[in-house]
């Protein structure tokens, strides 16, 4: 019996432990891997990397930690984020206080004895007054239904369940489904290690060259000079990044991020050279940066078409060059996609595309993949098909509130939650980065510092004030989910051509919503904030 039972231990669980016991409370972590670091422990293909500089997707709870760490690039690698989450494990003495290896399958309220009481896999039983889900937005990979998927007798891979050995993959025919954001990643460290390569597409990508700088010793101590303000920065800034551009030597888009990009000018009212010429001298990234794009209907395809013309003069094979153009959606739609050298890699011998919408897979078969139109023969097949987002965690961990209702129930239409904080029937249990919270639409480190500060201040004040429970009304909950919706709409996320992870529209019969809070970071933390000052409005108590 401890305090609070905290369901995961990437970086919001880690974080979430070290805030409460530092509280006074005595905290359970409970996590299905048998590390820490969730996503960066979890997706370690080759290729996988943030695209959030380094120096802002890290915390800012400790001065000495920002002081101590180095990293070694701008834009940091899968293993180095790992690294740091270990570090941080060490640092602040955590793991004594996690169970490993442990996947949590049932999560349920005891409502005579006001007590959360949690199952594992293995039958092993833990309960607390308060409950955090800490259980990610994209940590339940999503495998799509191909038929005669088992039969297959090869090396089958997920990238989001990447083996710790590194599978050694040279000589052989590898095919890999999907092409968001880790396929695009892993497509082009694939093509170099393996001796063949298939790529299944089924949508193109609007990807765009990402930052490969290594970091300079003058610009992080720049940065380590200046951490106050930067995170300050943060805090008012709508993707929760500061922009900050080192005065000793600024890297082009140094400071940049996919979350909050710099929106300088507007396309339309460009002519088409001026239009070309911003690419040509700034890099095909410069396209995000147009501020029109995202809410005018006729910029988006203004760019959509100059982005196709780029793609043209990248790829060799015309035919190939065609088949990666995005034609049925527009940028601004789903996550913004970063890569090296990923057309590029389009141009070698052992790269073959197949277009699965023109030749369907019709099913893997014990040693490949069969289309409608031939058999690829492959030693390994590799899914990159992404997450059941947002949603996916909370609800397979079978979580039933008061009066036995469970979330899946609430959640049949569409996620609703207040704040993305805490739901309604599901007292003194709160969510991390939630649906109807900024999360995947910010520096998720940032968005996972003011929600673990914000849980651990409600807490407190239930326990100061010597109250039993905490949830919030069901009017504020649909209030807020009315708002989130509000917001979302007459964004290019919303879209009628648009179907992304955000909507849902990736995994069958999942509710098309749109799940994350678009109208800004700091406009929520400033609701969050007022909340509290308003003798937390929309909550109720016992
Ligand atoms: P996670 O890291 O997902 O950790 C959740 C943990 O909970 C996992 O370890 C999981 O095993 C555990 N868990 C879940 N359910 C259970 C259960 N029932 N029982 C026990 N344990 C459970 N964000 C950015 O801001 N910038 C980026 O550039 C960026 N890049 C990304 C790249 C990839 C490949 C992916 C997949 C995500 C990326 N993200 C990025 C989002 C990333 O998920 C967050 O930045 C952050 O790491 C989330 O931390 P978390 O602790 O909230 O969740
Ligand atoms: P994703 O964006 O959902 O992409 C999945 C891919 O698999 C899509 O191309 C999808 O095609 C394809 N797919 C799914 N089911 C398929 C099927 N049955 N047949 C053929 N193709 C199928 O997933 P992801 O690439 O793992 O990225 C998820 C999120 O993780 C990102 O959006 C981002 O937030 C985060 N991430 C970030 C980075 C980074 O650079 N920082 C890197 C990796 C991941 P359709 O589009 O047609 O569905």
């Amino acid at each position: 019996m401890v305090d609070v039972v905290v369901v995961g231990a990437g970086f919001a669980g880690m974080y979430a432990l070290h805030t409460f016991r530092r509280q006074g409370l005595s905290v359970q972590v409970i996590e299905a891997g048998s590390d820490v670091g969730g996503t960066w422990y979890w997706n370690r293909y080759p290729g996988a990397r943030c695209d959030v500089p380094s120096l802002e997707y890290s915390f800012g709870f400790s001065e000495s930690l920002e002081q101590d760490w180095s990293w070694p690039e701008v834009f940091s690698a899968q293993p180095e984020i790992l690294k740091y989450a270990n570090h941080i494990a060490d640092r602040f003495d955590l793991r004594r206080d996690i169970k490993f290896n442990s996947r949590v399958v049932e999560v349920r309220y005891d409502e005579t004895n006001n007590k959360w009481r949690l199952r594992t896999e293995s039958g092993e039983t833990f309960s607390a007054k308060y409950c955090v889900m800490a259980t990610g937005c994209l940590s339940v990979p999503n495998k799509p239904e191909l038929p005669g998927a088992e039969q297959f007798g090869g090396l089958e891979l997920h990238t989001g369940l990447w083996p710790k050995d590194e599978p050694d993959l040279s000589g052989l025919k590898v095919g890999i489904v999907g092409t968001g954001s880790s396929g695009v990643q892993a497509i082009p460290e694939l093509a170099k290690m393996c001796g063949e390569l298939t790529v299944f597409q089924r949508t193109p990508v609007y990807t765009v060259p990402a930052n490969r700088k290594a970091m300079r010793t003058a610009v992080e101590q720049e940065f380590k000079d200046n951490y106050r303000d930067i995170r300050a920065r943060q805090q008012d800034n709508q993707g929760g990044v500061s922009n900050f551009r080192p005065v000793k030597s600024v890297p082009k888009n140094a400071g940049l991020s996919v979350e909050q990009p710099y929106r300088a000018n507007e396309i339309k009212p460009l002519t088409p050279a001026a239009r070309r010429s911003q690419l040509e001298q700034k890099g095909l990234g410069e396209i995000l940066n147009f501020r029109d794009v995202y809410t005018d209907t006729e910029a988006n395809e203004i760019a959509n078409d100059l982005f196709r013309d780029f793609v043209r003069e990248m790829v060799a094979d015309p035919e190939v060059a065609e088949r990666l153009l995005p034609k049925d959606y527009g940028l601004g739609c789903k996550r913004q996609v970063l890569d090296r050298d990923y057309y590029a890699t389009f141009n070698r011998d052992n790269v073959t595309l197949v277009d699965v919408r023109d030749t369907p897979i019709q099913q893997i078969t014990t040693n490949g993949v069969q289309t409608t139109s031939q058999h690829f023969d492959l030693d390994a097949l590799i899914y990159a098909t992404g997450f059941d987002a947002m949603t996916g965690a909370l609800l397979k961990s079978d979580i039933h509130g008061r009066g036995d209702r469970t979330l899946n129930e609430k959640w049949q239409y569409g996620p609703q939650a207040y704040l993305g904080l805490q739901m309604e029937g599901f007292p003194n249990l709160f969510t991390v980065t939630g649906p109807g919270s900024p999360s995947v639409l910010c520096n998720m480190l940032v968005a996972i510092e003011q929600h673990v500060n914000w849980i651990s201040e409600a807490i407190n004040y239930v326990e100061s004030s010597g109250l039993r429970t905490m949830e919030p009304t069901e009017a504020a909950e649909l209030d807020w989910v009315a708002h989130v919706n509000s917001v979302a709409e007459g964004t290019m996320y919303t879209a009628p051509s648009c179907n992304s992870w955000y909507l849902g529209a990736n995994i069958p019969n999942k509710p098309r919503i749109f799940m994350p809070y678009v109208g800004g970071y700091p406009q929520y933390r400033e609701r969050c904030e007022a909340i509290v000052a308003n003798a937390y409005e929309g909550f109720q108590f016992t």
